[in-house]
Parts: structure tokens; C-alpha cells; sequence
């Protein structure tokens, strides 16, 4: 059953769930909520505020429309039975799925409580980040919310509100939620589909990587890694040191370098990728697709590492685990032809060689193998 939710031209104002007041669109980001102040996320033994089963479908709907804003560009926008895009080229086409207990816990072990709009925020992200990963640029969003009983009707707008919030602070000018659907079931899953345009250029492709390029990324790595490690930690935020809440925020809002895919793209990269598993693990991926050889640079990645030390220290790691497997800040790997020059915001971390495909750190084999789906 489908729900396409109905436009409300003019929302252009998002309510601040911490303050219950509004600021104005393209405002300063919301900081990340520590255990001490945090907003309310889903209690599953609170009756205290209205749940989704106490509420009707359509008043649920017109509560989540409230907090995104006019679909942008579209034929026929949210109140059909579908929304019509124009599309003058290829369409880009992409879907990832959060699942409650998989993807994110509601509840962490030091107390932390991840909010609605962490969720709605990183699920506009990763869908956001596999369009900039192919080089092109997302048009729209469809987003379905499958939702327990029980879940707070806060909850709900709250991440309507990260939805919004993550398309508008990423800059993902031209991009809105165009529809979606809700539904019930016994866990909180969010599923969005995106859409995004070449804009003339051809998509960059895994398999394109050859001897001689050069590998390079985007965005940031391992803070991400970094702050799913305090989260998951027991103790307490504040031993973590200074740089804690920005560690969460990466885990929680990452923000892929839109920008940097269709620069790429433009720039002549041979094969990308956005890292969602691991630096190794998707390096992986580039070198089976190009059937290549990929050696990383331990000195240049050491300087992604140094801000981690810190927090490293703390949990008795080594901060390079999470620049070689962690995934989730959704930076960009690619490969650039031998002398070409990188576009802006890539750096390069490595080179391509001849040979069977292997991911290797200076020339030696790493163990590290970042995250596998169906293997946890
Ligand atoms: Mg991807």
C-alpha cells in the first residue's frame, strides 16, 4: 500500500525539536545531543507521549509533511499515487534500508539515545552519497517508514525533520523527498530511494581503475569508526576528550562530500565509489571490478588517523583500524589517470598496479576487512 504524501508549499521553516521553536531553513546545524541533554528518542516502556497507534494514517502523514519542505522540480509532486519527475538524461537510481537493531540502536550502552532526526538524517545521506558516488547529482527522495505501534508521534516528525535538515545542510540543491509510504511492523526500518542526474557526464563506474592511476579520496575517514566506538563504549562521553560530540556527529550525520562526485566525474576519474563498508573493503571492490592491484599510502592515511589519537588512547586501539575499516562517513574512493590533476577536496592515498586484485598497505597484506553485512 502506498501513501504518497501531499505538498505543503511554504515549510520552508523547521521546527527545533530541542527548543520547540523554528529557525529558518539553511540555518546553523543542530548539535548533536549528549546523554546529558539528549532529545527524546524511542522508549519503548513510555506511554507518557502520543504513539503512532494512538494516531490516524492521514493525521500521521500531515504531521511528517509539516516538516519537509516543497518538493522541488518535479511533473507531479507528493498527493498522486506517484510523483512525475522530468528527467532530460539518464536517471540514476539508488535504495538503502536502516533497520532498528541492525543499522542503529535506539538505545546505547552509555544511555545515548539516537533521536529521529539521526536516523532521517543519515538515511537522506547514504541515499545522497551513492548518486554523488556515481558522479551525478540527486534529484529526489521516496522515503517509507515502517513503524512499531509503539513508536513516539515525535519520533516520527522528528526524523521527517533530519530528512529535510540532511538535504538542506548537504547542499543538495534541487533535491526534496517526492513521496514515500508508512507502514507497520514489529521493528522501525527506513527504506529511501533516490533519484540523481549525469548532467551530461558518463557515470564513473567501479571497473574503470588501471595500472598506473591514481587512487585518491574525499571527505573525511574514520571519525564515523570513531564515534560508533564511544557510543558503543560504556563509559561516559566526557572521558573521551574534546573531540567526542564531533566523533558521534560523524556517526550519526555523516555528510558525504556532495560536490566531490560530479568534480570527479568531470575531472576524468576512471572508477569511484563512496566507502559505506571500510577503506579496504571497498578498495576491494574498485580492484575485482578494474582487476587491479591497489597499494594505500600508510604515511598519508597516518594523517587522517592523528585527530583519532586522542579518543584511541582511551579504548586501547589503533586509531589507522578505523581509517582502514571504518566505512560510514560515506568520503569518496576513486582513481585518476597517471598526472592528471585531482579536483578539488581529493587527496591521493595510494596508487594502481598491475596484478591480481589485492588491497594492500604498503605493499604488505592488511587483515583488516571493514564491515560485512550478513557476516555480524
Ligand atoms: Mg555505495
Amino acid at each position: 500500500m502506498r501513501h504518497d504524501i501531499p505538498s505543503e508549499p511554504g515549510a520552508a521553516a523547521v521546527p527545533d525539536a530541542t527548543t520547540g521553536s523554528s529557525r529558518p531553513a539553511g540555518g546553523a546545524p543542530r548539535p548533536v545531543a549528549l546523554p546529558e541533554d539528549a532529545a527524546p528518542g524511542v522508549d519503548r516502556g513510555s506511554t507518557a507521549e502520543a504513539s503512532v497507534g494512538g494516531l490516524g494514517e492521514g493525521e500521521l502523514l500531515a504531521r511528517i509533511i509539516a516538516m519537509l519542505g516543497a518538493p522541488q522540480g518535479v511533473l507531479v509532486g507528493p498527493g498522486d499515487d506517484a510523483a512525475v519527475l522530468s528527467e532530460a538524461g539518464p536517471l540514476v537510481l539508488s535504495m538503502d534500508t536502516l533497520v532498528e537493531g541492525h543499522d542503529f540502536r535506539t538505545v546505547r550502552p552509555n544511555g545515548f539515545r539516537t533521536s529521529g532526526f539521526d536516523v532521517g538524517w543519515k538515511s537522506a545521506a547514504q541515499n545522497l552519497s551513492d548518486i554523488n558516488a556515481m558522479g551525478g547529482t540527486p534529484t529526489s527522495l521516496v522515503v517509507s517508514l515502517t513503524l512499531p505501534p509503539i513508536t513516539p508521534v515525535a519520533w516520527v516528525e522528528d526524523c521527517a525533520r533530519g530528512l529535510a535538515a540532511a538535504i538542506r545542510e548537504l547542499r543538495a540543491v534541487g533535491c526534496s523527498v517526492v513521496g514515500g509510504d508508512l507502514g507497520r511492523g514489529s521493528e522501525l526500518v527506513i527504506t529511501a530511494a533516490v533519484t540523481g542526474a549525469l548532467h551530461g557526464l558518463a557515470p564513473v563506474l567501479r571497473s574503470g581503475a588501471r595500472p598506473g592511476h591514481v587512487l585518491a579520496v574525499a571527505g573525511t575517514l574514520g571519525r564515523a569508526a570513531a564515534g560508533l566506538a564511544i557510543l558503543e563504549d560504556g563509559r561516559p562521553v566526557t572521558e573521551f576528550g574534546a573531540s567526542a560530540a564531533d566523533l558521534i556527529a560523524a556517526q550519526l550525520r555523516p555528510r558525504p562530500p556532495l560536490t566531490a562526485g560530479p568534480a570527479a566525474a568531470a575531472g576524468g576519474a576512471s572508477a569511484m565509489l563512496d566507502i559505506s563498508d571500510g577503506l579496504v573493503r571497498d578498495a576491494g571492490r574498485i580492484a575485482a571490478a578494474s582487476g587491479v592491484h591497489l597499494d594505500l599510502d600508510p604515511v598519508v592515511l597516518g594523517t587522517y588517523a592523528d585527530p583519532l589519537r586522542e579518543v584511541a588512547l582511551v579504548l586501547d586501539l589503533d586509531p589507522m583500524e578505523w581509517i582502514l575499516g571504518g566505512g560510514e562517513d560515506h568520503g569518496l574512493l576513486a582513481t585518476f589517470p597517471q598526472d592528471s590533476l585531482l579536483p578539488p577536496g581529493f587527496t591521493a592515498v595510494g596508487s594502481v598496479r598491475p596484478g591480481k586484485p589485492l588491497v594492500t598497505l604498503a605493499s604488505q597484506a592488511t587483515a583488516l576487512r571493514g564491515w560485512d553485512h550478513f557476516a555480524h
